[in-house]
């Protein structure tokens, strides 16, 4: 690993998101004793943490997020969602996103804003040189997000307004998505649909969320068909499958697309430990996936790779994934294990299974002449 310098976006705000007393997303319903929400603080602050007390975050470049803008909101939302999060922002029971299991409490809005304008800020900071690649651990996540409406724990679309907001100030057209969240990602996806000039690739859990996308025959429209690419692995997926996927399908994808800036939304949620969904993934697969991302991007895009976190939900596993993917990015090593992966790496189908990798080799097949290799 060379060592680079690597942005590295946090503020205290992103753990005050008030997602509320649901029993993991259910409020209200006969026999459900209220608890927390999946999507509470403690994946991400404890990743904070790790990443302080590791020592790692002194070998990282402080990017300080902002807010963004209303009319950087608006490149990518319609007024109507914004001024209804604000305005739900202000009531002191808060509101919620649009799909009543995204709940956010009082100034849910401008944690959600300093989110977009946090992965905002780590794209520009790659872009001015200041940094040569960049994490973004940002709360609450973005991907799931459409243009109209937030859902899926997601308020606004953090990936997409930070790629609108370089094609308005910094002349990029090209990009790149690649989506490694469990869970479809279903808004950058709906957003770029029609746009032959982004990439976006979503890795995820077959059926999981939202149930009815993510298929491997949705590639996009018109003049942008081919420029989504959809790996709908099935439940039980482990290291195996994703890095199967990630070689044979997510590189020669961006190879053959030419971005000029690769964005990660970057969920752990296929971790072995995560309560919304069946798959088998540990620390070293974040890792070797962020070193080849690494690679890609210099072949590609001059380096230039930002990451957004999404989703993952294991307040214990979560940060010794987001560790593995820092220490990669930035190459520096903590020396610190991951406690759990020796228990975990050899279960029984950990390796890729045949039906696993008959998806991976549809998907690659729709992937056309220009991306075989
Ligand atoms: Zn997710």
């Amino acid at each position: 690993m060379s060592a680079r310098r690597t942005g590295w976006v946090w503020h205290e705000l992103y753990g005050w998101h008030d997602t509320g007393r649901a029993a993991g997303y259910v409020l209200g319903a006969p026999g459900v004793q209220p608890f927390g929400h999946f999507e509470s603080a403690e994946s991400k602050t404890r990743f904070a943490s790790l990443v302080e007390v590791s020592g790692l975050r002194e070998h990282l470049v402080e990017v300080r997020p902002r807010a963004a803008a209303e009319e950087d909101l608006l490149r990518v939302h319609t007024e109507a969602h914004v001024r209804s999060m604000q305005e739900q922002s202000r009531r002191r029971e808060g509101g919620d996103m649009g799909d009543g299991t995204s709940p956010f409490g009082w100034n849910g809005y401008e944690v959600a804003a300093l989110a977009a304008g946090g992965t905002v800020h780590a794209v520009r900071a790659v872009l001015d040189g200041t940094v040569d690649n960049a994490y973004a651990l940002v709360r609450p996540p973005g991907h799931h997000a459409v243009a109209d409406r937030g859902m899926g724990f997601c308020m606004f679309a953090n990936v997409a307004v930070a790629i609108e907001h370089a094609r308005a100030h910094d002349g990029l057209r090209r990009f790149a998505v690649v989506d490694w969240d469990v869970h479809h990602g279903n808004g950058t996806e709906a957003i770029f649909l029609d746009d032959p000039d982004v990439l976006t690739i979503s890795v995820h859990q077959d059926g999981n969320y939202p149930a009815d996308t993510g298929a491997l025959e949705d590639r996009g429209r018109g003049d942008a068909l081919g420029t989504a690419v959809n790996v709908p692995l099935p439940p039980g997926s482990g290291n195996g499958a994703y890095l199967a996927a990630f070689d044979q399908v997510v590189v020669p994808a961006v190879e053959a697309f030419a971005p000029e800036l690769i964005l990660v939304a970057c969920g752990f949620d296929a971790c072995n430990a995560d309560p919304l969904a069946t798959m088998m993934v540990t620390s070293s697969t974040y890792r070797t996936m962020t070193a080849g991302l690494v690679a890609l991007a210099d072949r590609v895009c001059s380096g230039r790779l930002v990451m957004s976190h999404e989703g993952g939900y294991s307040p214990i596993y979560v940060p010794f994934c987001g560790l593995a993917v820092v220490e990669a990015l930035s190459g520096h090593d903590t020396g610190i294990a991951d406690p759990f992966e020796p228990d975990w790496i050899d279960w029984p189908g950990q390796e890729v299974q045949p039906h696993q990798q008959a998806v991976i080799d549809r998907a690659r097949a729709l992937l056309g002449p220009g991306a075989s290799r």
